[in-house]
């Protein structure tokens, strides 16, 4: 069985004690959920605190990036050492907004996702197309080349370890969903192309998660497709109720 997962990116909002209660909210609702792990992630500043919320409880933490060295002289990065010393289970790498203004290539991801690796961090690795590429026909293209730029550099047990999340760009924030059957057919190419490479066995327990405007309302429809296995969940998240709402879906 996959493991079912929804995951909060709480991107640059809310004060560290918002946080702090957002989290403390969610691990009070969400103690009842039992069909899928919640993830919540913060902004870097408030990972020390929300720990000490999340610790001990079925809710995990992640950050929203690291950076592509270890340490040293780099001001304004976080490093894999440091997710992990506030206890960071996941990493989100990959996210567009990352690529899409900050100049984050294939290249660095290859680079991060390692580094997250190799301090046993699951990365939660996102792709996925934007309104051009879609209008053009070239969805399932461009998301077949970044899982091959940068997952098919990692061996199959670095691989067991990784979450893809497939949001297309045109739904991130925008109140626009895919539909079901346009998330559908994505995850199974993007599983298949897992396949190809690492073998049909790994690829059926990779866990494949939507993003893009899911809410409590299109949740459902959406989990219930094969290859959907949970949820990458901007705005939504940031109301406990409703990231809770999306949790009890499945
Ligand atoms: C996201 O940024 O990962 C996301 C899915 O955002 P939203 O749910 O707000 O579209």
């Amino acid at each position: 069985m996959r493991q079912k997962i929804v995951a909060g990116n709480w991107k640059m909002n809310t004060t560290v004690p918002q946080g702090v209660e957002l989290a403390k909210e969610v691990v009070a609702l969400g103690a009842a959920l039992k069909d899928c792990k919640l993830v919540v992630a913060p902004p870097f500043t408030h990972l020390y605190a929300v720990e000490q919320v999340v610790k001990g409880t079925a809710v995990a933490l992640s950050a929203q990036n690291c950076a592509d060295h270890t340490s040293g002289a780099y001001t304004g990065e976080v490093a894999v050492d440091m997710l992990e010393s506030v206890g960071c289970e996941y990493c989100i790498l990959g996210h567009s907004e990352r690529r899409q203004y900050y100049g984050e290539t294939d290249q660095t991801l290859c680079t991060k996702i390692k580094l997250v690796l190799d301090k046993n961090i699951k990365p939660i690795f996102c792709i996925g197309e934007n309104l051009e590429e879609r209008e053009a026909g070239k969805h399932f293209q461009i998301v077949e080349d970044q899982v091959k730029n940068v997952l098919y550099t990692l061996s199959a047990e670095e691989m067991k370890k990784v979450v893809v999340a497939y949001e297309p760009v045109w739904a991130i924030g925008t109140g626009k969903t895919a539909t079901a059957e346009q998330a559908q057919e994505i995850h199974a190419c993007v599983r298949k192309c897992i396949a190809d490479k690492f073998g049909a066995e790994l690829a059926e327990e990779i866990t494949i998660l939507y993003g893009g405007s899911c809410k409590p309302s299109n949740a459902k429809e959406i989990f219930a497709q094969k290859d959907i296995d949970g949820g990458l969940i901007g705005g939504a998240a940031l109301k406990a109720a409703d990231f809770i709402a999306i949790g009890e879906s499945f």
